[in-house]
């Protein structure tokens, strides 16, 4: 197949959403795929609406995914500008150009694209051959009287300017398309091949909105979600690939799997639990190293990062991330998991207190394990054999001195297993929390 060209073309009127997001991907991954080229295409010609900073976190966003762009307003290309309210002059033209040839009329100042008689057809990637009775179709604003495009105008304009072979967008547009058709026909320019993506929906069948939660992608990276997990789940947001069950991708199997036709007509549905699953699996699959680099920027922010962790402690970090993995779905879970490693204050949940710190002696055990457990070697089994020995000649149960220890150490009633939590622990720490405990207790 020849190179594609592609585009993607937001308005910076909002923040890089979960929508918006999957599209790109859509883009990115068949520009890739074949060799092609990805285009970035700011759409501010709403000025009122648009902003700088929506344009920035537009771009962090894309960046974030893991989406680079090979022309777009920063980088620059053939076809710069690629910020529509910098080719104004291109629009007027254009309009200009149509009313020249009798396809247009001034209209109160504006400028109108006149529909010719007859059907507008077109055949949509996903979607097969969509028809429209021209009858239907209003004759439509292309350039406001204050010299602004619309919408329909500047797209067009710039597809065929910028040579945009595929267009990929949401069907939310398939609506708008008959009217874009008809203007690429009054330029005299061959259409370019429309794919319309389903809309993703909430779990209630409704299209995708603020109600459901976070909708923008910088907000699930603050959530502590991985871009490996946020691009495998989107892709399959709608897409498939085909004769195999296969979920888990990587990016690069990504571009190597990906056609429109794996595209499914029917609308999407997200699933947080299913994005949750797929954080997890990838957060699986990053390498040790890589793993603690991602979690370093969140324990900076938390003044939890030791910066001599690079150097003794390094093997010790990768043992407790090592512990922590089993139930980790974010990075966020790595830091609430390690902070008890990490000399944080140890504040008992009330919660966590109240249905395991009111048997009765308690604070003589919890001493007595203390005193045990400066006897014991710091392995796994002898600190599991000292508690256990002690709940039996002590006649209460290991599970209620093996709650109380956990919460000593955690401050919570969920943590790794414990026996292997107070190994990494080390004994100073281990003997301080539970004296600290006790002193609780009293
Ligand atoms: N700026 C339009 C949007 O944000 C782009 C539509 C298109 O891809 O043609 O929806």
């Amino acid at each position: 197949m020849t190179p594609p060209r592609v585009r993607f073309a937001p308005s910076p009127t909002g923040f890089l959403h979960v929508g918006g997001a999957r599209t790109a991907l859509f883009n990115w991954l068949f520009a890739r795929r074949h060799d092609g080229v990805f285009v970035l295409r700011i759409e501010d010609t709403d000025a009122e609406r648009s902003s700088d900073e929506m344009v920035t976190g537009i771009l962090d966003g894309l960046r974030w995914l893991g989406l680079d762009w090979d022309e777009g307003p920063d980088v620059g290309g053939p076809y710069a500008p690629y910020v529509q309210s910098q080719r104004l002059e291109k629009y007027r033209a254009a309009a200009q150009s149509l009313l020249a040839s009798g396809q247009a009329y001034v209209d109160e100042g504006a400028i109108r694209f006149r529909i010719p008689p007859g059907k507008t057809t077109f055949v949509d990637e996903v979607h097969g051959l969509i028809e429209f009775d021209n009858e239907h179709i209003e004759s439509f604003v292309i350039l406001r009287s204050d010299g602004h495009p619309t919408y329909h105008l500047s797209v067009v304009v710039d597809d065929i300017d910028m040579a945009i072979t595929h267009v990929v967008r949401g069907d939310d547009h398939i609506s708008n398309t008959p009217k874009q058709v008809l203007l690429y026909h009054g330029f005299g320019a061959p259409t370019p091949q429309f794919a319309h993506v389903p809309l993703i929906m909430g779990s209630d069948k409704k299209r995708l909105s603020k109600r459901h939660g976070a909708t923008s992608v910088l907000e699930y990276e603050r959530q502590g979600y991985i871009r490996e997990g946020m691009a495998n789940f989107l892709a399959l947001l709608g897409w498939s690939p085909g004769n195999s069950d296969q979920e888990l991708f990587t990016m690069p199997e990504l571009v190597q799997r990906f056609t429109l036709d794996g595209i499914s007509g029917g609308n999407a549905v997200f699933n947080t639990e299913k994005l949750d699953w797929f954080n997890h699996q990838q957060l699986l699959r990053l390498p040790d190293e890589e793993l603690l680099s991602r979690v370093e920027p969140l324990l900076r922010e938390e003044n939890l990062w030791d910066p001599d962790l690079t150097g003794t402690m390094f093997g010790w970090m990768q043992a407790v991330l090592g512990l922590l993995k089993p139930r980790a779905k974010r990075l966020t879970d790595y830091v609430e998991g390690l902070r008890p490693f990490l000399d944080a204050p140890i504040d008992y949940d009330p919660e966590a207190a109240q249905k395991y710190l009111g048997l009765a002696g308690l604070h003589g055990h919890v001493l007595a394990l203390r005193q045990a457990y400066e006897e014991t070697p710091f392995d796994e089994a002898s600190l599991e054999q000292t508690l256990r020995q002690l709940a039996d000649a002590r006649g209460i149960k290991a599970g209620a001195l093996i709650h109380a220890t956990r919460i000593a150490m955690t401050g919570r009633m969920i943590s790794p297993g414990l026996f292997e939590m107070l190994v990494l622990l080390g004994p100073a720490r281990v003997l301080a929390r539970l004296q600290a405990l006790a002193h609780f207790l009293a």
